[in-house]
């Protein structure tokens, strides 16, 4: 059967709201041409173009997503990012604990676990980021840490199976120091990873829709080598998704 992708274009902070508007515009039609049932592709843009952007691709096969949300309800919390205006606007998903959102506003995989419960209540597929810093890639500790950080988020799938209600769940595996570095892991702990990992989603009590991800210094070069892991649906990528041409490629890519 033929491996299908979801392939997922983090902007983070690269363009300013200019930029991200011309590079929507002229990139377009390209962009359409190259998303089809294969290779499905979720734009991630800042929140100040969220909106705009959405609206540009209505009724197209390019989906958008937001970059982060609060864990609060309504209240009083300056700068935050209200789940509910997410689902006002039908953005379908929203990544949640990137490595830069978990170090930047130290956030805990307590406040992880309720911003992903609390998109399940609003519809929103989660895309949740983990994955290990060097030094604990170099001590072995890599499923150790992906079990913690995946501890709770399995408790709430098997207590909100009912909202979930075929509602996809997208699990980025992004090791810290790969993210940026131009350096991917050892193909074969990429192999055991995502075998560890699709065990563990398929294992759940209830069956839940899942699309696992690999995000780190995705590229042109190294995306053959990527996309012959087992297990691995799709990639979360940041700096090359920028660069149209880079980015077709590795959409293209066939393996
Ligand atoms: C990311 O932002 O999640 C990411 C993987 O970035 P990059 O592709 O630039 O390493």
């Amino acid at each position: 059967m033929e491996k299908k992708f979801t392939i997922i274009s983090n902007w983070k902070m690269y363009f300013d709201v200019n930029e991200e508007l011309n590079f929507s515009t002229i990139n377009y039609d390209n962009l359409i041409k190259l998303s089809n049932p294969q290779n499905r592709i979720i734009l991630c843009p800042s929140f100040l173009t969220l909106s705009s952007i959405k609206e540009l691709f209505k009724d197209t096969n390019i989906f958008i997503g937001a970059q982060n949300c609060s864990k609060h309800s309504k209240g009083s919390f300056t700068g935050q990012i209200l789940i509910e205006s997410l689902n006002k606007l039908s953005i379908k998903y929203c990544l949640i604990g990137h490595s830069e959102t978990r170090q930047e506003f130290k956030e805990t995989d307590n406040d992880i676990t309720q911003k992903f419960s609390k998109l399940i209540d609003f519809g929103i597929s989660p895309i949740l980021c983990i994955g290990e810093t060097l030094e604990m890639y170099t001590k072995n500790k890599t499923l150790e840490l992906l079990t913690e950080q995946l501890h709770k988020i399995f408790k709430v799938i098997e207590n909100s199976y009912s909202k979930l209600n075929h509602l996809e769940i997208l699990i980025a595996y992004e090791p810290v120091w790969s993210i940026g570095s131009g350096i991917i892991p050892e193909l074969n702990h990429l192999e055991n990873i995502f075998s560890w990992l699709y065990k563990n989603f398929s294992n759940l009590k209830n069956k839940v829709n899942f699309t696992l991800l690999y995000g780190g210094s995705v590229n042109a070069d190294n995306i053959k080598q990527l996309k012959n892991i087992s297990h691995i649906n799709g990639f979360l990528i940041g700096k090359s998704s920028l660069d149209f041409q880079e980015f077709e490629k590795i959409v293209k890519y066939d393996i």
